[in-house]
């Protein structure tokens, strides 16, 4: 008899087997609908094959009786090779319902052909071409040192910010399009502003196809088809595009490699940028990853020369790197050039700095990472903190008179009286963006002042407001959240200050002198872009507690590498990442006995496995479980375990059989496996 394996869209790891339709026949890519229990459900052919009843009967254990798949599903394409296996591959790789992820592969929406006037600006703006800059010999050489005719290849550009990136890749792009195939450039949802689209515009014209978050569903509906039909032949896009079945890929391009924010942390826990280096593998072509600041593990296979090194180590034009200074914030109480109208959260250097700046009609950008008003409101009498009922977390005040969870965005009405006491009058405590706003205009009563956090930008039409203002000038103070630390390129910006710099350090994550260092480099990288030889130089000024942090220091050198080796020294002897692979348990439940009886029982199924087979996984090291650091969040306690191991088919082995046969989990209970897990938080 002939028989499909169906990739069935439903919470299921493994595929299901179904007959074929005496009335007509499917192959491996057809998207079909097939009946699972009484449900009617859409699934994805994998296989088609010729077996017997009894072949049937011994793979199941049983006796069965399989039913037909029931219709082709004419709405959708048919998925091709080799998009198809690398489909499976993060299924596989990912330990998530492969059915699940094939539908991920297909657009929000139906197919139209007509579509509805809109009010909305165009998804790809109309710009006139302009003629490309001549390239820097170390762009030149770098361009020349990659091919696209030898295959599959990953490359890794460090190049320092402003030394030109973007251009290098339009420059591959180019020659992508020239060999009649597809490109696709990838990006941190956050640095895909409009400025970076248009560039792309400016050289490609209509052949450029966008798709991000802030779409509606019609819009990304068109792009996908538009890509898909080849009408379009470069897709750019955030981690998410990587589901568009682009066919004919020639080169994938990943740029700010090192965002964390390129592992999606629910659902479908992918890293973007590795499944990208896998898609140019299926389809055996380069893949670029550029970063002014690389992560440790694509730093560490360069220096193994699995992947090929390029670095840009001056900007482009000879413009100068900016100045970096830093201050320390314990040492301002005595400094006896301090102003009294100068607020707490600001140093006298900044501030000097900034007068001068402003007076000269510079501009100037504020990084704080930190929303809202006051991070905490506190009693003094009584030492109560206004905490969110759902979460392990204290509540943020925003304007004078709202309470947020940043969590679980629970709000409610701030009181000054404490409710705890009826006595004390609720205090604010430490610093937002929005306070630093409301101070720097008592500061500079005459100056143009502009906010960019979540609160204040929305969404797309506001972001670009707030960017054509920078860029007219119509801004002079610009104070901002990591929103403003990413791609932006504002030539009139000479002064940036970061305000409480220090603030990721003591985050419990091994990751945080690296986030750190990261954040603060690409932020410094925004001041004197576009500086010229007799110019003074844009400059840096770092506020901090903790002066001595290694991240500081090398950022304020601007040296990466030093960076790089000091931590890979740091990382080493604990066997982090990108020394040993690690896979991560989730547990959380409303009950926190039942979350923490859980996570016991994946511990002594994990060893039990690790004793019954010690010839895969005796390597494997278990740790845990232990409460998560945000121990409550949306009313679920958490839990999770961490396995290390060196081998990833071994951590993916393991893990596949502790969850297998998931009736052991309690009811109201989640277990969650993270694969590379970016957040230990
Ligand atoms: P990166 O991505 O490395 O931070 P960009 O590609 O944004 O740097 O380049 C920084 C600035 O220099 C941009 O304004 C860009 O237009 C400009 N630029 C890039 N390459 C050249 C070049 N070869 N000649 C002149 N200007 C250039
Ligand atoms: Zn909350």
């Amino acid at each position: 008899m002939n028989v499909v394996k169906v990739a069935v869209d439903a919470p299921l790891l493994d595929p299901l087997t179904y007959l074929q339709n005496s009335d007509f026949t499917v192959s491996r890519g057809d998207v079909v609908n097939v009946t699972l229990g009484n449900r009617n459900v859409k699934g994805f052919v994998l296989s088609a094959f010729t077996t017997t009843q009894e072949e049937i009967n011994k793979e199941f254990g049983k006796e069965v009786k399989l039913k037909p798949v029931a219709s082709i599903n004419e709405e959708w394409i048919k998925l091709k090779d080799p998009y198809l296996t690398w489909l499976e591959w993060v299924a596989e790789y990912y330990i998530h319902p492969i059915g699940q992820v094939m539908n991920l592969a297909f657009p929000p929406l139906a197919k139209q052909t007509k579509t509805r006037a809109s009010k909305r600006p165009p998804v790809i703006p109309n710009l006139a071409p302009k003629p490309k800059p001549e390239l820097t010999p170390e762009q030149k050489k770098c361009v020349e040192s990659i091919s696209l005719n030898s295959g599959f290849k990953t490359h890794l550009i460090h190049g320092v910010t402003g030394s030109g990136k973007t251009e290098i890749y339009l420059r591959l792009f180019e020659q992508c399009l020239e060999k009649k195939q597809k490109g696709m450039f990838l990006l941190p949802e956050i640095s895909l502003t409009p400025q970076l689209v248009n560039r792309f515009v400016e050289r490609f014209g209509d052949q450029v196809a966008v798709l991000h978050s802030q779409l509606t569903d019609r819009e990304r509906t068109n792009q996908w088809w538009e890509i898909i039909q080849g009408e379009k032949n470069i897709l750019i896009g955030a981690r998410s595009a990587l589901f568009c079945p682009v066919d004919n890929i020639g080169l994938i391009v990943v740029d700010e490699e090192h965002e964390t924010s390129f592992k999606q942390d629910e659902k479908l826990k992918y890293n973007g940028r590795d499944c990208a280096i896998m898609l140019a593998k299926h389809n055996n072509c380069a893949v670029i990853l550029g970063s002014a600041t690389p992560s440790l593990e694509s730093w560490k296979n360069a220096s193994e020369n699995k992947y090929q090194l390029h670095s840009l180590v001056s900007r482009v034009a000879d413009r100068p790197l900016p100045e970096v200074t830093i201050t320390d914030m314990r040492l301002e109480k005595e400094n006896s050039e301090r102003k009294s109208i100068i607020p707490f959260w600001l140093s006298t250097e900044l501030f000097n700095r900034m007068t001068v700046s402003l007076a000269n009609n510079e501009q100037v950008a504020l990084l704080l990472n930190r929303r809202g008003m006051a991070q905490v409101v506190f009693c003094p009498s009584c030492g109560y903190t206004a905490d969110c009922p759902n979460c392990d977390i204290s509540l943020t005040l925003h304007a004078r008179h709202h309470l947020v969870c940043h969590y679980c965005d629970y709000h409610q009405n701030f009181e000054v009286k404490c409710p705890d006491c009826s006595e004390g009058e609720l205090t604010p405590l430490g610093l937002g963006t929005e306070r630093v706003e409301e101070d720097l205009k008592t500061l500079f009563p005459d100056k143009r002042i502009a906010r960019a956090d979540r609160d204040e930008i929305t969404n797309r039409v506001e972001m670009e407001e707030l960017i054509n203002n920078m860029e007219q000038g119509e801004i002079d103070i610009l104070i901002g959240t990591q929103m403003i630390a990413k791609g932006l390129d504002f030539p009139k910006l000479k002064l940036v200050g970061l305000l409480l710099a220090d603030v990721g350090f003591n985050l419990p994550d091994f990751r945080s002198s690296e986030k750190s260092f990261q954040l603060i480099t690409q932020m410094a990288g925004r001041a004197g872009r576009h500086v010229t030889g007799d110019e003074s130089p844009g400059s840096v000024v770092i506020q901090a507690y903790n002066t001595e942090h290694e991240s500081l220091q090398f950022a304020q050198k601007h040296d990466y590498v030093g960076f790089a080796e000091h931590e890979l020294l740091n990382r080493s002897p604990l066997k982090y990442p990108p020394f040993q692979k690690m896979l991560s348990f989730r547990v959380t439940s409303m009950s926190q006995e039942k979350s923490q009886t859980t996570a016991k029982y994946i511990l002594a199924r994990a060893q039990a496995l690790k004793e019954k087979y010690p010839q895969f996984y005796s390597q494997i090291e278990v740790l845990g479980p232990a409460a998560s650091p945000l121990s409550r969040l949306k009313n679920q306690y958490r839990y999770h375990l961490i396995l290390k191991g060196t081998k990833a088919v071994e951590l993916n082995q393991l893990a596949r059989q502790i969850i297998s046969d998931e009736k052991w989990i309690p009811a109201q209970v989640k277990v969650l496996v993270d694969v590379d897990p970016m957040s230990l938080l």
